[in-house]
Formats: structure tokens, C-alpha cells, sequence
């Protein structure tokens, strides 16, 4: 089957040139009318007139058979520029694409848009990523870039290189079960071979830095109604805070999709509800916290991960109070222990696992790979 890997390549908007920069917000919102119109009729309405908005509207049709979409939000689809693209690692020749990567001169080269050439230098990492994806046998498909801000209030030069392979599942033989709660609890992980455990452990976020920086954001927070420039610092301190939840993830989704290929086993991720999540979020949670309840985004990173890895993936509810001894809802202790009736006692944590250890058979050999769980660029 084919599965995907994006890397986004992410610049602040003051290296794009401000002429640049102009022009490529127009074309992009004349690009989004568009494609509302387009997809609240139904996929009828005529391609634009325009030559750049017609180019961009042909590799829309080629994007949407790759990856789906994630429509409409207010009734506006905000939809991404999408380009074809050219890999050049060495020298071959330009085939005028609309995004050219040129691992050679380390840069990437954006054109066809109606504006020009918009030119980013390479890092070295991401050098390294895509030389990664390519020893793996990943092809660059398609490009997409946009211009617009995230969590935190940054606007940013936006462009992901999406990469495609062909890949085949392994066969499991043991399950890696994968405890995804709110992350300031830790994220537990365990592998396990029927009745045996093979490995454990707990995976957190580093807390007491966020929380220092949360301190100071509160008191630029302050400040910033007295003077500019602290509202300036409050922002930057609130996108590094996001810039470390975002590191923990990615390498969290590495070191977990790591273990699951060197014991070969499926990842059976335990996920909260959304309504539980979204009651969570909505109540008296403490402010400061509210960060970790985003588990959506270290989900994804697993999932797309599992799929590049021919790891077996699966989401499952793994009760962590209900007995796995005689399925009786059980007490919650002070000491973040569980104990039933028929007197089985241990802690909350392992409970999940136990009831993966009871399931062994059943969760080891997931039916297939679910299709179209790809993501898309997240807008
Ligand atoms: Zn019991």
C-alpha cells in the first residue's frame, strides 16, 4: 500500500520578500474563493481564468487523490496552494515544476504561482530529512504552501513536501500498547508477549521547563497591557513553549514506532473519547494544562509513522478502571492505584496492558491498515 511523509518546511514571513509576500497572500486568496466554490458545488463549477489559478486548480484534482481534504471550516475551505514537484539531488534537469528541492545548490525554488520565484534556503536537518525519506525508497509527490499562523499568533511561510513509498505491514508477533492521555501524566508505553512484559516505561513532556516559561508568559501577559513590547515577548515565549510540546512529540512517535519495529509488534493506542477530551478542555481544567490535552497532533505523528514503517497500527479502548480480572468497574485508590470487588488491586497504569495481555490474540492481528486515516497538511 502507499503511505505518506510530509516535512513542513516553515519560515518566518519576513524572509519572504514583502512584494513577494503581497502578491502570493491575493493569489492565495483568490485560490480559496475558488475552491469553495468549487467544492460547495459539488465539483461543478468551471475552472478558473486565470493561468496561475487554473494551475493550481488542476493540481488540486491530482492533491485530492493523493490525500483528502479537510474541507470546509466556517464555510470557507482553506485550502493550500498545491504544486508538482521536482526532486534534484544532483544535477538533472530542471523540468520546470512548480517546486523545485534542489538538494545540490541546498534550496527550494517556488514558482508557477503568478508571482515570480520564491527562494528558501535548505537547513541542514531538513537536508537531512528528505536524504532520509529517499534512502527509504520515499519519492517527493507533491508540494503545498500557504501562509497563515498556528496555535500560537506567529504567521509563518508555510510549504510541505509530501513523500510517498510503497509499503507492506510486517507480520506481529507481540503488541506495543500505548497509553495516550493527558500529557502532563505521562504517556505509558509497554510491550508485551502474551502473559509477558517485555518492556515499560513512561514517557512525559519536560514540565518543569514548560512550566517556568508558562510563569513568565503570565507576567509579560501582565505587563503587555502597559506596554507593546511585552505582548512581543509574551508571544515568543508562547510559540516556544508550543516549539517543545511539538520536539516531545516527534520524538516520542520516533522512539515508540522504533520499538514497535525492532519487536515487530502491532501499536495498539489507547485514545481518551473526544468527549471526554473535549468536556476536559471545556471545564475548569487549569489554565497552564490546557496544552497537554492536545493529543491530536502526537497521534497523527504515530499513526503516519506506523504506516512508513509497515508498523501495524490500531486504536482500541484499553480500560484503565475497569477489572480485568471479572470486568467489574472498579475503586479508584489515593495512591493512583484501582481495586475491584473480587479483590484483584494494582495500578492504574498497568491495567490497560493487562487487559492488552487478555486481548493478546484478538489485538495482534489487526484486520488491515485503515485506508484514507492519512493526514493532510494540518491548516
Ligand atoms: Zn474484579
Amino acid at each position: 500500500m502507499r503511505v505518506h511523509r510530509t516535512l513542513v518546511v516553515r519560515r518566518k514571513i519576513e524572509e519572504i520578500p514583502p512584494e513577494k509576500l503581497v502578491k502570493f497572500l491575493e493569489v492565495q486568496q483568490k485560490f480559496r474563493e475558488w475552491a469553495t466554490r468549487w467544492y460547495k458545488s459539488g465539483f461543478k463549477e468551471p475552472m478558473p481564468a486565470e493561468s496561475s489559478l487554473k494551475y493550481f486548480a488542476k493540481e488540486l484534482k491530482f492533491a485530492l487523490r493523493l490525500l483528502p481534504t479537510n474541507g470546509l471550516k466556517n464555510g470557507v475551505w482553506k485550502v493550500p496552494l498545491p504544486f508538482d514537484a521536482q526532486l534534484r539531488v544532483n544535477n538533472e534537469k530542471d523540468q520546470s515544476r512548480g517546486v523545485l528541492v534542489d538538494l545540490s545548490r541546498g534550496d527550494i525554488r517556488i514558482r508557477q504561482w503568478g508571482g515570480g520565484t520564491i527562494e528558501i534556503r535548505l537547513r541542514k536537518s531538513e537536508i537531512k530529512w528528505i536524504r532520509q525519506r529517499l534512502e527509504e525508497g520515499g519519492q517527493l509527490k507533491l508540494a503545498y504552501a500557504w501562509v497563515g499562523s498556528r496555535r500560537s499568533n506567529l504567521v509563518t511561510f508555510n510549504l510541505a513536501l509530501v513523500f510517498a513509498k510503497e509499503t507492506e505491514p510486517y507480520q506481529p508477533r507481540r503488541l506495543l500498547v500505548v497509553d495516550l492521555n493527558v500529557l502532563h501524566n505521562g504517556v505509558v508505553i509497554a510491550t508485551v508477549e502474551e502473559n509477558r512484559i517485555l518492556q515499560r516505561g513512561v514517557l512525559r513532556p519536560d514540565l518543569r521547563k514548560i512550566n517556568n516559561i508558562q510563569r513568565e508568559i503570565s507576567r509579560y501577559d501582565r505587563l503587555c497591557a502597559k506596554k507593546g513590547e511585552h505582548c512581543k515577548m509574551a508571544t515568543e515565549l508562547k510559540s516556544r513553549v508550543w516549539r517543545l510540546l511539538r520536539h516531545f512529540e516527534d520524538e516520542m512517535a520516533k522512539k515508540l514506532v522504533r520499538l514497535a519495529v525492532q519487536y515487530k509488534a502491532t501499536i495498539v493506542v489507547d485514545v481518551p473519547l473526544d468527549e471526554t477530551m473535549r468536556k476536559l478542555k471545556e471545564g475548569r481544567y487549569s489554565p497552564g494544562k490546557k496544552i497537554y490535552l492536545n493529543i491530536g497532533r502526537l497521534r497523527r505523528r504515530i499513526r503516519e509513522l506506523a504506516e512508513w514503517y509497515g508498523a501495524p497500527y490500531l486504536e482500541e479502548r484499553l480500560y484503565s478502571t475497569v477489572c480485568p480480572r471479572c470486568g467489574g468497574k472498579m475503586r479508584e485508590l489515593s495512591n493512583r492505584k484501582v481495586k475491584c470487588l473480587c479483590g484483584f488491586e494494582a495500578q492504574r497504569d498497568l491495567v490497560p496492558i493487562l487487559w492488552a495481555q487478555r486481548r493478546f490474540s484478538e489485538l495482534v492481528q489487526p484486520s488491515s491498515f485503515s485506508p484514507n486515516l492519512l493526514p493532510a497538511p494540518v491548516l
